[in-house]
């Protein structure tokens, strides 16, 4: 099939098959070549680089992803998607779709397959929104050697994971390993069916590893926000909490979110 991403081809394939979108998996097709065009604008891939893909849906993203990229791996969670994909991205030869939840395919060794052939690995999805933090923090927490990301998100998650002064644990865990940049707004118009939010596209580049235990600390100093460091870290550290923040130069009395990057990766390595 050529052109999946219109309303009528989107109709015809729904119907073909008997199918509709369910909440569940977070199924909100797009039906617009132009949003696809500047979805693929972002990304730098070529016929070197291989593309992940998590949920190909109907395969609107994914046919455009197969002319510009080296290859396209594509993670389905929806197995009712399995004959509607052969007729829709029957086409597209350098194209595999993996039946399997994203969250739980194992990324590094994965990549470090593709590598063997591709220079380039870049992650471009529609994300299902109810796993939006789930697959960023997989993604950026796993040693996997991907250049980039370029995923549809809820517009108030790009928003807040892009405004530098809007600090939680995963803007921290993006400093850690390069930086998120707010790429376009996008409107609901484009999905079919349209979600009840406005969405945007976020890149994300990787341009370190990640510091493993870092999460750790970072889900300890923010289990009350609202709260100073000092009282967060009391729940596990007790009676050693002020000694630790001071040989770490963290005034006590600040909150989770007015330490740096460099407070949390100091506190990490003394700990
Ligand atoms: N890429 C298609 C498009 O843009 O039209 C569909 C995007 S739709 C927002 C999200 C897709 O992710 C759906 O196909 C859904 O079934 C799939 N999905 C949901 N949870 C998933 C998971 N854990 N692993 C892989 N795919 C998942």
């Amino acid at each position: 099939m050529k052109d999946i991403a219109t309303k009528k081809n989107t109709e015809y394939l729904l119907q073909k098959y008997g199918m509709y979108a369910t909440k569940k998996f977070g199924q909100n097709f797009l039906i617009d070549k132009n949003i696809i065009t500047k979805i693929i604008g972002t990304t730098p891939i070529n016929k070197e680089t291989c593309v992940i893909e998590i949920g190909p849906g109907l395969g609107a993203l994914s046919e455009q992803l197969s002319y510009h990229a080296g290859k396209v791996i594509c993670f389905e969670i929806d197995t009712r998607l399995k004959e509607l994909l052969k007729e829709s991205l029957g086409d597209c030869k350098n194209l595999e779709v993996i039946f399997q939840d994203f969250l739980t395919v194992d990324l590094e060794t994965l990549v470090n397959d593709i590598k063997k052939e591709y220079k380039h690995v870049c992650i471009v999805a529609n994300l299902p929104y109810y796993i939006t933090s789930e697959i960023l923090e997989k993604v950026i927490i796993s040693n996997a050697s991907i250049d980039s990301m370029h995923v549809m998100v809820q517009k108030e998650v790009a928003l807040k994971l892009t405004d530098g002064r809007l600090k939680s644990p995963l803007t921290y865990m993006i400093d850690c390993i390069g930086h998120a940049s707010y790429a376009m707004s996008v409107s609901k118009n484009v999905f079919m069916p349209a979600p009840h939010i406005e969405s945007a596209i976020l890149c994300i580049t990787k341009e370190r590893d990640y510091n493993e235990i870092l999460t750790d600390i970072l889900k300890i100093a923010f289990t009350q926000k609202r709260k100073t460091i000092a009282n967060n870290l009391k729940k596990v550290f007790q009676e050693r909490t002020n000694e630790i923040l001071e040989e770490c130069h963290i005034n006590n009395k600040s909150r989770p979110e007015e330490l740096s990057l460099d407070d949390y990766i100091r506190l990490t390595k003394y700990l």
